[in-house]
């Protein structure tokens, strides 16, 4: 048998360094849990990066697609199948869009999002191509996506990037009315800044965005990528804050784990003809049957109003530690997408000590952790989460 050290050395023999990952091998999970090589069990509140939203190794899941697999794994667009045309009904029937593409990431769905602005400029906006994005978002790693990233460490290395970007401050009104010209097609925007620090907008701002795009004809594009399917506590992020979209953008939850992504639109924005996007494995029968699993799982079963009760129920045990350690001086979120914010860039002690803890997170910003666990998480299983984290901070705080 492979043993977990070996593991690690081929590891950094084989794999592209490109990322510091924590010490353990993940073998397997469930539900909330997952346990790695050495049989050692965590609490998993990373969720794959806010993707498991239904929880590790979920019977719906394997079961759909496991009998998927028997049928039918991919076709091409050149011809209709099952799974997709579901999966793009229960989209469209529970949100406030029309149309639906699919593809097979974040970035991916962001730069068909951005396209359609661009032809939506070419066809009804005189050739208006610029798209608003805000300071601290994340947008996907494609060169067009960095260039759409307000993040300029992302963008560096890679100059020459893209043009057709104006950055603002996100939460600024004032900021996006003055980068508006006349050659401005579309804002984009997170509802919730996800990776940018976990960043909820003041209240009415999302609605002042929506209100000046509607003024000069700007398409509103969402991107919800991390903050669809349930999330915030509501199916889409949008709902948390009564503001419709123009376009949106899913994906990290909308496959509960299997690689999909999806733009969508309403019919006055899909001003795509055929032939001018497309994708060899997007909407394939295999990515779309087990998104259409995940998804019908997370709206028949309210998986959305779980998620906003067990956030409340979190927030509540974070506030009360913050309460009782001057050393976090935040804590911030929405439904289950919460960061904690320290006094120091403690964040790699605090990760170790949580680790050894038993409970897995993301390490967000040298000072901030960022919390996302499965959307089916019960109380029990909060609490002990909260008890681990409360043992690793006061673990790294002694030793700090
Ligand atoms: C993760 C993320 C992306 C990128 O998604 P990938 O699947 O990694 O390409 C884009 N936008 C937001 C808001 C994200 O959180």
């Amino acid at each position: 048998m492979t043993s977990t050290a070996e593991w690690k050395e081929k590891e950094s023999k084989y794999y592209m360094f490109l990322v510091r990952r924590q010490p353990m091998v993940i073998e397997r999970g469930e539900g909330t849990h997952v346990w790695d090589t050495d049989g050692k069990e965590y609490l998993d509140f990373t969720s794959g990066w806010a993707v498991n939203n239904i929880g590790h190794a979920n019977p719906v899941m394997a079961e759909a697609i496991a009998e998927q697999a028997k049928k039918l794994l991919q076709t091409s667009n050149q011809f209709y199948t099952i799974p997709q045309i579901q999966l793009a009904e229960l989209l469209v029937e529970n949100s406030c869009m029309d149309k639906v593409f699919f593809c097979n990431s974040g970035a991916e769905a962001n730069e068909g999002a951005i396209k359609l602005a661009k032809k939506n400029g070419k066809k009804h906006r005189n050739g208006a191509y610029e798209i608003i994005t805000a300071l601290n978002s994340f947008h996907g790693r494609t060169m067009m996506n960095v260039a759409a990233t307000g993040q300029p460490h992302y963008q560096e290395l890679f100059t020459p990037i893209p043009t057709g970007f104006t950055h603002v401050p996100y939460d600024d009104i004032e900021a996006m009315k003055q980068a508006t010209t006349d050659r401005t097609v579309a804002v984009m925007i997170e509802p919730v800044q996800g990776e940018g620090g976990v960043n909820i907008p003041s209240e009415g701002y999302l609605q002042q965005v929506r209100g000046w795009c509607d003024e000069n004809d700007l398409l509103l594009i969402f991107d919800e990528v991390q903050t669809g399917l349930g999330r915030l506590g509501t199916l889409f992020g949008y709902q948390a804050f009564d503001v419709e979209p123009d376009i949106m953008t899913l994906a990290k939850g909308l496959g509960g784990g299997v690689p999909i992504g999806a733009f969508l639109a309403k019919d006055a924005a899909c001003a795509f003809d055929p032939g001018d996007h497309g994708s060899t494995f997007g909407g394939n029968p295999l990515t779309t049957a087990a998104s259409y699993a995940s998804t019908k799982y997370i709206i028949d079963n309210h998986v959305p109003a779980h998620a906003k009760e067990m956030g409340q129920y979190l927030e509540q045990g974070l506030r009360k530690l913050m309460a009782n350690h001057e050393f976090i001086t935040d804590v911030r979120g929405m439904g289950l997408l919460w960061a904690v914010e320290f006094n120091s860039d403690m964040t790699p002690a605090v990760m170790a000590a949580c680790n050894e803890a038993g409970l897995l997170m993301n390490p967000l910003r040298p000072n901030t952790v960022r919390l996302m666990p499965p959307l089916t998480v019960s109380k029990s299983e909060i609490d002990e989460a909260l008890t681990r984290l409360e043992k690793g901070l006061v673990e790294a705080v002694k030793q700090g």
